[in-house]
């Protein structure tokens, strides 16, 4: 059912607070799933959902809407010490199973995924503010394929690592961001059942739903009981699963700076450590590129998840030559993304996930007017209630300015502009981050060249966030180190003698 169309657009406000709008109001529910939603969510320990130590809750927002949908337990210390008891509990028997049965758990896991991918869709549009198509068509799908592909791996380890007696580490304890809750926790949870870890993991405060529904999964297919535990809460319950002494390994996906502060804390202690941390991607554009396709590679580089994409192509850099050209491609290409309801399966940008987060894009949009970047947004309509921000595009850029160093995780695009390929690949390697980058061009030569050049995990050519289990992300420099996907990723979860 199409969204409903706007009530009214009556209340016009003075620059620069037009960028914040709030104007009018939608059907709150066009998906026609039931996402299946409880009231109240218990940590998942021991194969059991059980009452929080604290026996405090507090509420996740749907941010389509701001309202609350459901209460999650705030787990303590002493809920995370239970849950690493169980995973420990669970190790052993977990750890000799072979890896042809360790496998079968993973398929099945990977199948009831896909069994309820529907209801799995809606609940994380609901909870998190991403559009509804791309729920659909990339979150959930993606999440079975990294247990399809892992499960591929489980008794195959002596082949992936020959001669080297690949053994787990023990207990993970494993922190996730908010930005894709179910995706990030498949590329944590099943490398790490694969190789014959048991683990703890904590999702981000903001969406720790399809978490808790993922627990479902696991009792569903059975696993035996403490080898998958999910603890819900703040930063200090994820510290207390980073420090817990029985962790072997820590997998955090997350921020620089809370990045900083676990590699801290976990130094001298002998635990491995894996960090996936921020970005701040340059997508540069050749004049010899297709500029119609970039154009939509700079879109999807920028808007896919309304910009809360740590890869995001966020500064695009493009030459001289074609910048006019690119820039009026783009802000007609802008003036037609339907910003919206997560739920109607039209929309192109949802919802921001959360307050805090749309008051941090503002503040850096309007520090990027006050140091002298010419903004542009569309003059679309936005939901009365909810958190909303327009696509926003800033020429005029230069590398000094906050929005091109500061990881904004918005809808946010800083253009700067280069003239030849050497002043380019400086350019974009003038960041302290080196997640991901994307060239443009029509030349294979400057591909190999450039690919070589930009200090980045991950280089697309000719195309943007592309992503597939079989291949290896991860960073350098301040965007942290450890890969995930591939057989990369997998070693980061084994021992190896
Ligand atoms: P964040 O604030 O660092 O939070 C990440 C997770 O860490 C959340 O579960 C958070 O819990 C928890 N946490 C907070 N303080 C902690 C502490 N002191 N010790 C242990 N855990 C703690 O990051 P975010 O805002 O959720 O996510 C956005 C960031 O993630 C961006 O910088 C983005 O680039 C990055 N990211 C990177 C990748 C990658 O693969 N490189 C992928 C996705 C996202 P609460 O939610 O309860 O605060
Ligand atoms: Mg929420």
């Amino acid at each position: 059912m199409p969204v409903a169309a706007p009530k009214k657009s009556s209340r016009r406000r003075a620059e620069p607070e037009l960028i914040f709008g709030d104007l009018w109001e939608f059907d709150p529910a066009p998906e026609s799933a039931d996402p299946k939603l409880q009231d109240r969510y218990r940590p998942f320990i021991g194969g059991k959902f059980v009452a929080p130590k604290s026996g405090k809750y507090f509420a996740s927002i749907n941010p389509g809407t701001g309202k609350p949908l459901a209460e999650i337990a705030l787990a303590s210390p002493q809920d995370v010490d239970t849950a690493y008891a169980a995973a420990s509990k669970a190790f052993p028997a977990w750890s000799k199973l072979p890896g042809a049965e360790r496998g079968k758990y993973l398929y099945r896991l990977a199948r009831i995924l896909q069994d309820r991918a529907r209801e799995f869709a809606v609940a994380e549009t609901m909870d998190g503010g991403k559009p509804i198509k791309e729920s659909r068509d990339f979150d959930v799908p993606m999440a079975a394929a990294h247990f399809f592909y892992h499960a591929g791996w489980a008794d195959k380890l002596a082949y992936a690592f020959p001669g080297a007696n690949p053994q787990p580490h023990g207990v993970v304890g494993q922190v996730i961001p908010w930005n894709f809750p179910l995706l990030m926790l498949a590329w944590k949870i099943a490398p790490a059942l694969a190789t014959g870890n048991t683990v703890v993991l904590k999702p981000a405060e903001t969406t720790s739903i399809t978490a808790l529904k993922f627990a479902e999964v696991v009792q569903e297919a059975g696993l035996p009981p403490g080898v998958v535990n999910i603890v819900t809460g703040a930063g200090e319950t994820g510290a207390a699963v980073v420090n817990h002494p029985k962790a072997a390994k820590v997998a955090f996906t997350g921020s620089t700076d809370v990045g900083k502060l676990i590699m801290r804390s976990t130094a001298g202690t002998g635990k491995k450590l894996t960090l996936e941390l921020g970005g701040k991607a340059a997508n540069i554009v050749f004049e010899d590129a297709p500029l119609d396709q970039a154009v939509e590679g700079i879109v999807n580089g920028i808007f896919f998840n309304q910009g809360h994409v740590c890869c995001a192509g966020s500064r695009l850099l493009v030459q001289e030559s074609v910048a006019d050209a690119v820039l009026k491609r783009l802000r007609n290409r802008v003036s037609v993304l339907r910003v919206g309801n997560p739920l109607d399966k039209n929309t192109d940008i949802g919802a921001i996930n959360s307050k805090e987060q749309l008051d941090k894009i503002s503040g850096l949009v309007k520090a990027g007017i006050a140091e002298g970047a010419e903004m542009f947004q569309p003059k679309c309509s936005l939901p009365r209630n909810g958190y909303y921000f327009r696509p926003t595009l800033f020429s005029g850029v230069e590398q000094s300015h906050r929005i091109a160093r500061e990881e904004i995780f918005g809808p946010v695009l800083s253009i700067l502009t280069f003239r030849t390929q050497s002043e380019a690949v400086e350019k974009a390697n003038n960041t302290a981050y080196g997640l991901s980058a994307g060239v443009w061009t029509e030349k294979g030569s400057r591909i190999l060249k450039m690919s070589t050049a930009l200090k980045a995990g991950v280089v697309w050519a000719n195309t943007y966030n592309k992503f597939d289990p079989t291949s290896p992300f991860g960073g350098y420099k301040e965007s942290g180190f450890g890969r995930e996907g591939g057989k990369q990723g997998l070693a980061d979860y084994v021992k190896l003698t």
